[in-house]
């Protein structure tokens, strides 16, 4: 069904195909309720309902209809979510600032941020952000109040502080992407309870590594934790800081970048093995997202040489991840939904079959019912004729003896 009213996807833009996607499957589960609706009151007011042979277990409509409400529920609230990690000052406040092209998280020096954050995209015109420990709204129009919300009395390492932000304000956020800053990895000892608690429904994760050293202890055993625990997760590197290496001479750089290449390839493919060296190629990227901020933010006038190209891979960056994002997203929420669906219509039908089996027999049994009460009247018909024809003789037979002893008694 959903493949025979979707156009061609990639004719959408790639974090459009989500919203698509969601309305496609949102519209076909609403069809579906509406014929389950249907169906319960042909039910409630059909002679099924006092049949012993059909028990709910085949033909629950009411529990099928709970069903697909949850399941309408569940698209409801999909989203698509990113998690950002990396060691504290890495530079992942600063990526996802210039992916939302502002500066909309403190960033820098003495705003590290201690617990998790997100960032979601809302029909609103004044940001403002939730803290765990809070029902209500706080203003978060500046970036000082935000990061004093943030950093006050620090909060539990594994709590999460919701930023909800303007749709208008930013294009990333406006096609239900969340996105989740973390605490630098190197911050706490219990990442297990990260990725439950944050993770599992992650479509995405993105590791902001420093160009300027290896990928380090903290960062390789997190996500050889991820990679347990999650089925196939969907990681890019970023080697941020790219522009520190400007100073370099091209052979240098050169060398630094393959010797990084090579090692993330190595940890990816042999340690997780998780991707093929093709595919971790195209997912590693040496870029500066303090200049792809400035540069969005137009300050870009005291970049280091080689900005360009920095831009640019940053940009080839922003790219894959929406292709990746997307279709994951799609993939993994989507997909079981519509094998539930599946499940449910597959069952409906049996139930369907048994209705349609349950309905003949209903009317054969009426039918030979008919028949026999046909016979039992007919039976009666001629029953009742012979004995009128019997009664009818025997009253002639009277009137005529009875005739005979009026005509003798009147002779006498
Ligand atoms: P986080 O702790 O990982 O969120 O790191 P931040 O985004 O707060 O960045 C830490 C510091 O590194 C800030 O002063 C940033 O301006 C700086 N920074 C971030 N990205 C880059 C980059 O690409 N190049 C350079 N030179 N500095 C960066």
């Amino acid at each position: 069904e959903l493949l025979k009213h979707t156009p061609d996807l990639t004719n959408i833009p790639p974090l459009q195909r989500f919203g698509f996607a969601k309305k496609r499957i949102n519209d076909i589960f609403e069809k579906f309720k509406v014929f389950l609706e249907e169906m319960d009151t042909f039910i409630g007011n059909s002679f099924i309902k006092d049949t012993n042979d059909l028990h709910g277990e085949h033909l629950d409509t009411q529990n099928m209809l709970r069903q697909i409400e949850s399941i309408v529920q569940i698209i409801d609230r999909d989203h698509m979510k990113v998690a950002f990690f990396g060691r504290t000052s890495n530079g992942k406040s600063t990526v996802i600032n210039s992916m939302l092209r502002d500066q909309i998280l403190p960033s820098g020096i003495g705003h590290t941020t201690n617990c998790f954050l997100s960032i979601t995209g809302v029909d609103v015109q004044e940001p403002y952000l939730l803290r765990p420990d809070s029902p209500d709204k706080k203003n978060a129009q500046t970036i000082k109040r935000l990061s004093n919300s943030l950093s006050k009395e620090c909060l539990d390492p594994n709590a999460i502080v919701r930023l909800y932000w303007p749709k208008t304000k930013c294009a990333l956020i406006r096609d239900e992407v969340v996105l989740v800053d973390s605490p630098g990895i190197d911050m706490s000892p219990d990442v297990d309870g990260w990725i439950d608690t944050h993770c599992q429904d992650a479509d995405v994760f993105v590791l902001v590594a420093n160009s300027e050293s290896t990928l380090m202890h903290s960062e390789k055993s997190f996500f050889k934790r991820v990679n347990a625990k999650l089925s196939q997760p969907n990681i890019f590197i970023l080697n941020n800081r790219w522009d520190c290496s400007a100073g370099e001479d091209t052979a240098t750089r050169d060398e630094v970048r393959s010797q990084h290449q090579e090692r993330t390839i190595e940890f990816i493919v042999d340690e997780l093995g998780l991707m093929t060296r093709k595919e971790t190629s195209e997912r590693i990227f040496f870029i500066s997202a303090k200049e792809a901020l400035k540069i969005r933010m137009g300050q870009a006038s005291d970049l280091a040489q080689g900005w360009e190209e920095r831009h640019k891979e940053f940009e080839d960056f922003e790219l894959k991840f929406e292709n990746c994002l997307s279709a994951s997203a799609i993939n993994t929420k989507f997909h079981s939904h519509a094998l539930r669906g599946r499940d449910i219509a597959n069952s409906l039908n049996e139930s369907l079959v048994k209705v349609e089996e349950l309905s003949f027999n209903y009317r054969k049994k009426c039918e030979e019912e008919r028949k026999r009460k046909e016979q039992q009247l007919n039976f009666v018909l001629k029953e009742s004729e012979a004995i009128k024809h019997h009664f009818k003789k025997k009253i002639e037979s009277v009137g005529s003896h009875v005739e005979d002893l009026v005509s003798d008694a009147l002779r006498e």
